[in-house]
Protein backbone atom coordinates (compact mmCIF):
# COMPACT_ATOMS: atom_id res chain seq x y z
CA UNK A 1 0.00 0.00 0.00
CA UNK A 2 1.05 3.66 -1.07
CA UNK A 3 -0.98 5.73 1.37
CA UNK A 4 -3.31 4.51 4.60
CA UNK A 5 -5.47 7.37 5.72
CA UNK A 6 -6.49 6.11 9.41
CA UNK A 7 -9.38 6.14 11.29
CA UNK A 8 -11.57 8.97 9.79
CA UNK A 9 -15.27 9.23 9.89
CA UNK A 10 -15.34 8.55 6.55
CA UNK A 11 -18.39 9.86 4.19
CA UNK A 12 -17.74 8.25 0.79
CA UNK A 13 -19.62 10.51 -1.66
CA UNK A 14 -22.90 9.00 -1.35
CA UNK A 15 -23.59 7.22 2.22
CA UNK A 16 -22.06 8.03 5.63
CA UNK A 17 -19.72 5.15 6.50
CA UNK A 18 -18.39 5.94 9.99
CA UNK A 19 -14.80 4.91 10.77
CA UNK A 20 -12.66 3.75 8.38
CA UNK A 21 -9.44 3.24 7.02
CA UNK A 22 -8.47 3.73 3.41
CA UNK A 23 -5.71 2.02 1.73
CA UNK A 24 -4.59 3.48 -1.96
CA UNK A 25 -2.19 2.18 -4.29
CA UNK A 26 -1.38 3.37 -7.52
CA UNK A 27 -3.46 6.59 -7.15
CA UNK A 28 -6.70 4.64 -6.60
CA UNK A 29 -8.06 3.57 -3.90
CA UNK A 30 -7.56 -0.35 -3.52
CA UNK A 31 -9.53 -0.78 0.10
CA UNK A 32 -11.64 0.43 2.49
CA UNK A 33 -11.79 -1.20 5.41
CA UNK A 34 -11.73 -1.37 9.26
CA UNK A 35 -8.56 -3.53 9.17
CA UNK A 36 -4.60 -1.77 9.98
CA UNK A 37 -2.37 -3.14 7.69
CA UNK A 38 1.54 -1.40 6.70
CA UNK A 39 1.65 1.28 4.31
CA UNK A 40 4.49 3.74 3.29
CA UNK A 41 2.89 6.60 4.07
CA UNK A 42 0.43 6.92 7.08
CA UNK A 43 -2.29 9.81 7.55
CA UNK A 44 -3.76 10.04 10.88
CA UNK A 45 -6.93 11.14 10.12
CA UNK A 46 -8.90 9.67 13.84
CA UNK A 47 -11.04 12.26 15.36
CA UNK A 48 -11.59 13.58 11.89
CA UNK A 49 -13.86 13.55 8.68
CA UNK A 50 -12.82 12.07 5.57
CA UNK A 51 -14.88 13.19 2.07
CA UNK A 52 -13.79 12.80 -1.89
CA UNK A 53 -12.16 15.59 -3.14
CA UNK A 54 -15.00 18.42 -4.03
CA UNK A 55 -16.02 19.03 -7.65
CA UNK A 56 -17.00 22.50 -8.79
CA UNK A 57 -18.43 21.56 -12.30
CA UNK A 58 -19.31 24.98 -13.31
CA UNK A 59 -16.32 26.83 -12.81
CA UNK A 60 -14.49 29.98 -15.36
CA UNK A 61 -10.79 29.99 -15.26
CA UNK A 62 -10.80 32.95 -17.16
CA UNK A 63 -8.30 35.22 -14.78
CA UNK A 64 -10.20 38.14 -14.44
CA UNK A 65 -10.71 40.84 -11.47
CA UNK A 66 -13.93 42.38 -11.10
CA UNK A 67 -17.37 41.26 -12.89
CA UNK A 68 -17.06 43.70 -15.43
CA UNK A 69 -16.37 40.97 -17.94
CA UNK A 70 -15.83 42.89 -21.03
CA UNK A 71 -13.81 45.53 -20.03
CA UNK A 72 -11.43 42.68 -18.21
CA UNK A 73 -11.20 40.37 -20.93
CA UNK A 74 -9.11 42.74 -22.81
CA UNK A 75 -6.33 41.97 -20.05
CA UNK A 76 -3.81 39.78 -22.00
CA UNK A 77 -4.59 35.95 -22.04
CA UNK A 78 -1.06 35.61 -20.83
CA UNK A 79 -1.79 37.73 -17.44
CA UNK A 80 -4.71 36.11 -16.83
CA UNK A 81 -3.63 32.51 -16.75
CA UNK A 82 -0.93 33.62 -14.87
CA UNK A 83 -3.80 34.66 -12.44
CA UNK A 84 -5.71 31.80 -13.01
CA UNK A 85 -3.04 29.77 -12.02
CA UNK A 86 -2.89 30.89 -8.81
CA UNK A 87 -6.88 30.46 -8.32
CA UNK A 88 -6.41 26.63 -8.78
CA UNK A 89 -3.84 26.73 -5.79
CA UNK A 90 -6.44 28.10 -3.73
CA UNK A 91 -8.58 25.78 -4.94
CA UNK A 92 -6.51 22.84 -3.78
CA UNK A 93 -6.20 24.43 -0.58
CA UNK A 94 -10.03 24.27 -0.57
CA UNK A 95 -10.58 20.41 -1.22
CA UNK A 96 -11.32 20.71 -5.26
CA UNK A 97 -9.58 18.25 -6.84
CA UNK A 98 -11.68 18.45 -9.93
CA UNK A 99 -13.56 21.51 -11.82
CA UNK A 100 -14.92 21.65 -14.45
CA UNK A 101 -14.68 25.07 -16.86
CA UNK A 102 -17.41 25.70 -18.77
CA UNK A 103 -16.37 27.91 -20.95
CA UNK A 104 -12.97 29.79 -21.35
CA UNK A 105 -10.26 29.69 -23.73
CA UNK A 106 -7.22 29.67 -20.81
CA UNK A 107 -8.73 27.13 -19.45
CA UNK A 108 -6.91 24.36 -22.00
CA UNK A 109 -3.80 25.69 -21.21
CA UNK A 110 -4.19 25.88 -17.51
CA UNK A 111 -5.34 22.17 -18.06
CA UNK A 112 -2.32 20.88 -19.78
CA UNK A 113 -0.28 22.78 -17.44
CA UNK A 114 -1.47 20.78 -14.37
CA UNK A 115 -1.31 17.56 -16.30
CA UNK A 116 2.03 17.71 -17.02
CA UNK A 117 2.81 18.83 -13.24
CA UNK A 118 4.02 22.61 -14.28
CA UNK A 119 1.58 24.26 -11.90
CA UNK A 120 -0.65 22.86 -9.03
CA UNK A 121 -4.18 22.34 -9.28
CA UNK A 122 -7.39 20.41 -9.51
CA UNK A 123 -7.96 18.55 -12.31
CA UNK A 124 -9.82 20.29 -14.96
CA UNK A 125 -12.44 19.25 -17.50
CA UNK A 126 -12.40 22.12 -20.18
CA UNK A 127 -14.94 23.18 -22.67
CA UNK A 128 -12.45 26.04 -24.21
CA UNK A 129 -14.37 28.59 -26.29
CA UNK A 130 -18.05 28.19 -25.82
CA UNK A 131 -20.81 28.20 -28.30
CA UNK A 132 -22.89 31.07 -29.04
CA UNK A 133 -25.57 32.49 -31.54
CA UNK A 134 -24.80 36.22 -33.38
CA UNK A 135 -27.13 38.39 -30.65
CA UNK A 136 -26.14 35.54 -28.29
CA UNK A 137 -25.39 35.64 -24.29
CA UNK A 138 -21.87 34.79 -25.27
CA UNK A 139 -21.19 37.83 -26.83
CA UNK A 140 -21.24 39.93 -23.48
CA UNK A 141 -21.81 43.50 -24.93
CA UNK A 142 -24.00 43.97 -27.94
CA UNK A 143 -23.53 47.80 -28.57
CA UNK A 144 -19.46 47.16 -30.07
CA UNK A 145 -19.88 46.44 -33.84
CA UNK A 146 -20.18 42.36 -34.53
CA UNK A 147 -16.57 42.21 -35.66
CA UNK A 148 -14.89 43.43 -32.78
CA UNK A 149 -17.48 40.92 -30.43
CA UNK A 150 -15.87 38.05 -32.60
CA UNK A 151 -12.39 39.57 -31.82
CA UNK A 152 -13.25 39.26 -28.00
CA UNK A 153 -12.62 35.66 -29.12
CA UNK A 154 -14.74 34.95 -25.79
CA UNK A 155 -17.10 32.50 -27.98
CA UNK A 156 -17.39 30.40 -30.98
CA UNK A 157 -19.97 31.64 -32.85
CA UNK A 158 -23.05 29.89 -35.33
CA UNK A 159 -25.65 30.64 -36.84
CA UNK A 160 -27.52 27.51 -38.68
CA UNK A 161 -26.94 24.45 -38.53
CA UNK A 162 -23.71 24.14 -40.97
CA UNK A 163 -22.22 26.96 -39.17
CA UNK A 164 -22.92 25.04 -35.88
CA UNK A 165 -21.58 21.89 -37.15
CA UNK A 166 -18.22 23.69 -37.88
CA UNK A 167 -18.05 25.43 -34.70
CA UNK A 168 -18.48 22.28 -32.63
CA UNK A 169 -15.82 20.68 -34.56
CA UNK A 170 -13.33 24.03 -34.40
CA UNK A 171 -14.07 23.42 -30.19
CA UNK A 172 -13.40 19.90 -30.20
CA UNK A 173 -9.99 20.66 -32.43
CA UNK A 174 -8.93 22.80 -30.01
CA UNK A 175 -9.06 20.00 -27.39
CA UNK A 176 -12.57 20.73 -24.93
CA UNK A 177 -13.28 17.89 -23.01
CA UNK A 178 -17.32 18.40 -23.87
CA UNK A 179 -19.19 21.56 -25.41
CA UNK A 180 -20.57 24.26 -23.83
CA UNK A 181 -23.54 25.97 -25.70
CA UNK A 182 -25.81 29.50 -24.71
CA UNK A 183 -29.31 27.88 -25.28
CA UNK A 184 -31.01 31.39 -23.85
CA UNK A 185 -30.00 34.63 -22.78
CA UNK A 186 -28.21 35.76 -19.81
CA UNK A 187 -27.86 38.05 -16.61
CA UNK A 188 -24.55 39.38 -17.40
CA UNK A 189 -24.81 39.72 -21.69
CA UNK A 190 -26.47 43.09 -22.10
CA UNK A 191 -29.19 42.99 -24.86
CA UNK A 192 -30.77 39.69 -24.41
CA UNK A 193 -33.13 38.62 -21.73
CA UNK A 194 -32.53 35.55 -19.57
CA UNK A 195 -35.92 34.18 -20.38
CA UNK A 196 -35.20 34.10 -24.35
CA UNK A 197 -34.36 30.99 -25.97
CA UNK A 198 -31.33 31.11 -27.98
CA UNK A 199 -29.88 28.42 -31.07
CA UNK A 200 -32.50 26.40 -32.15
CA UNK A 201 -32.96 22.58 -31.95
CA UNK A 202 -31.88 21.72 -34.67
CA UNK A 203 -28.45 23.94 -34.32
CA UNK A 204 -28.10 22.14 -30.66
CA UNK A 205 -29.05 18.74 -31.74
CA UNK A 206 -25.92 19.75 -35.05
CA UNK A 207 -23.75 20.53 -32.14
CA UNK A 208 -24.48 17.83 -30.07
CA UNK A 209 -24.50 14.97 -32.74
CA UNK A 210 -20.67 16.48 -32.99
CA UNK A 211 -19.74 15.91 -29.26
CA UNK A 212 -22.00 12.14 -29.09
CA UNK A 213 -19.12 11.34 -32.62
CA UNK A 214 -15.96 11.88 -30.30
CA UNK A 215 -17.76 10.60 -27.25
CA UNK A 216 -18.67 13.21 -25.05
CA UNK A 217 -21.42 15.78 -24.55
CA UNK A 218 -23.14 19.07 -24.26
CA UNK A 219 -23.60 21.31 -21.23
CA UNK A 220 -26.09 24.45 -21.96
CA UNK A 221 -26.03 27.30 -20.27
CA UNK A 222 -30.06 27.76 -19.94
CA UNK A 223 -32.04 30.44 -17.60
CA UNK A 224 -35.35 30.43 -19.16
CA UNK A 225 -37.61 27.69 -19.45
CA UNK A 226 -38.28 27.09 -23.10
CA UNK A 227 -34.82 27.41 -24.35
CA UNK A 228 -33.96 24.91 -21.56
CA UNK A 229 -36.36 22.27 -23.11
CA UNK A 230 -35.07 23.00 -26.52
CA UNK A 231 -31.85 22.27 -25.19
CA UNK A 232 -32.87 18.98 -23.13
CA UNK A 233 -35.06 17.73 -26.45
CA UNK A 234 -31.64 18.14 -28.83
CA UNK A 235 -29.80 15.75 -25.97
CA UNK A 236 -27.62 18.18 -23.90
CA UNK A 237 -26.69 16.26 -20.75
CA UNK A 238 -26.37 19.06 -18.37
CA UNK A 239 -28.39 22.00 -18.18
CA UNK A 240 -26.53 25.17 -16.31
CA UNK A 241 -28.62 27.41 -14.21
CA UNK A 242 -31.76 26.61 -14.53
CA UNK A 243 -33.26 29.72 -12.90
CA UNK A 244 -36.72 29.59 -14.69
CA UNK A 245 -37.59 25.56 -15.09
CA UNK A 246 -40.72 24.84 -14.66
CA UNK A 247 -42.05 21.40 -13.35
CA UNK A 248 -42.55 19.87 -16.45
CA UNK A 249 -39.17 20.63 -18.07
CA UNK A 250 -37.61 19.27 -14.57
CA UNK A 251 -39.41 15.94 -14.94
CA UNK A 252 -38.29 15.73 -18.61
CA UNK A 253 -34.74 15.96 -17.28
CA UNK A 254 -35.27 13.15 -14.68
CA UNK A 255 -36.59 11.01 -17.67
CA UNK A 256 -33.68 11.76 -20.18
CA UNK A 257 -30.61 11.63 -17.16
CA UNK A 258 -29.77 15.41 -17.65
CA UNK A 259 -28.36 16.89 -14.27
CA UNK A 260 -28.81 20.62 -13.29
CA UNK A 261 -26.63 22.68 -11.53
CA UNK A 262 -28.24 25.35 -9.92
CA UNK A 263 -24.95 28.16 -9.90
CA UNK A 264 -26.67 29.97 -6.64
CA UNK A 265 -22.97 31.29 -5.74
CA UNK A 266 -23.09 33.50 -9.11
CA UNK A 267 -26.44 35.15 -8.14
CA UNK A 268 -25.85 35.80 -5.22
CA UNK A 269 -22.70 37.44 -5.37
CA UNK A 270 -23.93 39.61 -8.14
CA UNK A 271 -26.78 40.29 -6.47
CA UNK A 272 -25.00 41.54 -3.00
CA UNK A 273 -21.61 42.44 -4.06
CA UNK A 274 -22.41 43.43 -8.02
CA UNK A 275 -22.15 47.46 -7.66
CA UNK A 276 -19.17 47.28 -5.75
CA UNK A 277 -17.40 44.67 -8.39
CA UNK A 278 -18.03 46.81 -11.64
CA UNK A 279 -21.12 44.16 -13.00
CA UNK A 280 -22.44 46.19 -15.84
CA UNK A 281 -25.87 47.70 -15.38
CA UNK A 282 -28.04 45.23 -17.71
CA UNK A 283 -26.38 42.41 -15.12
CA UNK A 284 -27.55 44.32 -12.32
CA UNK A 285 -31.54 44.81 -13.96
CA UNK A 286 -31.48 41.12 -14.40
CA UNK A 287 -30.41 39.83 -11.58
CA UNK A 288 -33.49 40.21 -9.22
CA UNK A 289 -36.00 37.73 -10.79
CA UNK A 290 -33.40 34.81 -11.35
CA UNK A 291 -32.02 34.91 -7.84
CA UNK A 292 -35.41 34.66 -6.62
CA UNK A 293 -36.57 31.74 -8.55
CA UNK A 294 -33.81 29.99 -8.79
CA UNK A 295 -34.00 28.45 -4.94
CA UNK A 296 -37.74 27.06 -5.70
CA UNK A 297 -36.26 25.74 -8.55
CA UNK A 298 -33.72 23.96 -6.61
CA UNK A 299 -36.68 22.78 -4.07
CA UNK A 300 -38.44 21.32 -6.95
CA UNK A 301 -35.36 19.69 -8.28
CA UNK A 302 -35.43 17.81 -5.35
CA UNK A 303 -38.69 16.79 -5.20
CA UNK A 304 -38.34 15.04 -8.56
CA UNK A 305 -35.41 13.63 -8.39
CA UNK A 306 -33.38 15.67 -10.51
CA UNK A 307 -29.51 14.78 -10.30
CA UNK A 308 -28.08 17.98 -8.74
CA UNK A 309 -24.61 18.87 -9.53
CA UNK A 310 -22.34 21.66 -7.21
CA UNK A 311 -20.77 24.44 -9.54
CA UNK A 312 -20.27 28.10 -8.55
CA UNK A 313 -20.44 29.76 -11.90
CA UNK A 314 -17.27 31.84 -10.33
CA UNK A 315 -15.37 33.52 -12.74
CA UNK A 316 -13.56 36.42 -11.51
CA UNK A 317 -11.77 37.32 -8.29
CA UNK A 318 -14.16 39.75 -6.34
CA UNK A 319 -11.41 40.80 -3.36
CA UNK A 320 -14.41 40.54 -1.32
CA UNK A 321 -14.56 38.27 2.28
CA UNK A 322 -17.19 35.27 1.95
CA UNK A 323 -17.88 34.95 -1.73
CA UNK A 324 -14.67 34.67 -3.92
CA UNK A 325 -12.48 32.64 -6.12
CA UNK A 326 -10.74 29.46 -3.78
CA UNK A 327 -14.33 29.79 -1.59
CA UNK A 328 -15.96 27.27 -4.19
CA UNK A 329 -17.34 25.37 -0.95
CA UNK A 330 -20.20 28.57 -1.34
CA UNK A 331 -22.14 26.96 -3.46
CA UNK A 332 -22.62 23.79 -0.82
CA UNK A 333 -23.52 26.59 1.65
CA UNK A 334 -26.11 27.98 -0.78
CA UNK A 335 -27.62 24.70 -1.56
CA UNK A 336 -28.65 24.00 2.40
CA UNK A 337 -29.60 27.83 3.29
CA UNK A 338 -31.86 28.85 0.03
CA UNK A 339 -31.99 25.74 -1.47
CA UNK A 340 -32.72 23.66 1.47
CA UNK A 341 -31.37 20.47 1.08
CA UNK A 342 -29.56 18.34 4.14
CA UNK A 343 -25.77 19.18 4.51
CA UNK A 344 -25.24 15.50 3.34
CA UNK A 345 -27.27 16.17 0.08
CA UNK A 346 -25.10 19.05 -0.49
CA UNK A 347 -22.21 17.57 -0.04
CA UNK A 348 -23.76 14.75 -2.50
CA UNK A 349 -23.96 17.44 -5.01
CA UNK A 350 -20.40 18.11 -5.57
CA UNK A 351 -19.21 14.16 -4.92
CA UNK A 352 -21.49 11.63 -6.11
CA UNK A 353 -23.80 13.67 -8.08
CA UNK A 354 -21.15 15.11 -10.10
CA UNK A 355 -18.48 11.62 -10.87
CA UNK A 356 -22.52 10.38 -12.01
CA UNK A 357 -22.97 13.46 -14.58
CA UNK A 358 -19.94 14.01 -15.58
CA UNK A 359 -18.69 10.75 -15.83
CA UNK A 360 -15.36 10.79 -13.87
CA UNK A 361 -13.74 8.59 -11.53
CA UNK A 362 -13.37 11.15 -8.92
CA UNK A 363 -16.08 12.05 -6.29
CA UNK A 364 -16.71 8.46 -4.51
CA UNK A 365 -14.35 6.75 -2.34
CA UNK A 366 -14.57 2.89 -3.53
CA UNK A 367 -12.23 0.52 -5.05
CA UNK A 368 -10.90 1.31 -8.30
CA UNK A 369 -12.13 5.15 -7.33
CA UNK A 370 -9.24 7.93 -7.99
CA UNK A 371 -7.28 8.71 -4.90
CA UNK A 372 -8.92 12.35 -4.78
CA UNK A 373 -9.52 12.83 -0.59
CA UNK A 374 -10.35 15.17 1.68
CA UNK A 375 -9.30 15.06 5.47
CA UNK A 376 -11.66 17.78 7.34
CA UNK A 377 -11.18 18.89 11.67
CA UNK A 378 -15.23 18.94 11.81
CA UNK A 379 -18.39 17.34 10.89
CA UNK A 380 -19.68 19.44 7.44
CA UNK A 381 -22.66 16.59 7.76
CA UNK A 382 -23.98 18.45 11.01
CA UNK A 383 -22.44 21.99 9.60
CA UNK A 384 -21.82 22.61 6.12
CA UNK A 385 -19.62 25.71 7.12
CA UNK A 386 -17.16 22.62 8.71
CA UNK A 387 -16.12 22.35 4.78
CA UNK A 388 -13.57 24.98 5.07
CA UNK A 389 -11.97 22.91 8.13
CA UNK A 390 -9.79 21.15 5.51
CA UNK A 391 -5.97 19.67 6.87
CA UNK A 392 -5.12 17.50 3.98
CA UNK A 393 -5.96 16.95 0.47
CA UNK A 394 -4.94 14.40 -1.51
CA UNK A 395 -5.13 14.15 -5.22
CA UNK A 396 -4.67 10.60 -7.46
CA UNK A 397 -2.73 9.40 -4.40
CA UNK A 398 -0.48 12.22 -4.10
CA UNK A 399 -0.44 15.11 -0.83
CA UNK A 400 -1.00 18.04 -2.41
CA UNK A 401 -2.05 20.04 0.48
CA UNK A 402 -0.65 18.87 4.44
CA UNK A 403 -1.77 20.48 7.25
CA UNK A 404 -3.77 23.18 5.71
CA UNK A 405 -0.32 23.85 3.36
CA UNK A 406 0.50 23.26 0.03
CA UNK A 407 2.40 20.05 -0.33
CA UNK A 408 6.14 21.14 -1.14
CA UNK A 409 7.23 18.89 -4.56
CA UNK A 410 9.64 16.77 -3.96
ZN1 LIG B 1 -20.91 30.02 -16.52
Amino acid sequence: MDILIKGGELFNGKDFVGKANVYIKYGKVVEVSKEVKEAKEEIDARDMFVLPGLIDAHIHLSGIKGGSLLKTMFERPEYRVLRASKWLERLLLAGFTTVRDCGEYVSLALKRAVQEGIIRGPNIIAAGRPITQTFGHGEINHDIPLEFSHKVGFSEFCDGTESCIHAARKVLRDGSDFIKVFATGGVLSQRDKPENPQLSYEEIKAIVNEAHKVGTYVAAHAHGDAGAKIAVEAGVKTIEHGTLLKDDTLKLMVNRGVSLTPTLTIQEVIYRYGKQIGVDEWGLQKIFEVRERVADVVKKAKEYGVLMISGTDLGFETGLGDIDMGKNWYELVLLVERGGLTPKEALITATYNSSLALGINAGFIDIGRDGDLVVINGNPLENIYDVTKVTHVLKAGRVEVRNGKLESKT
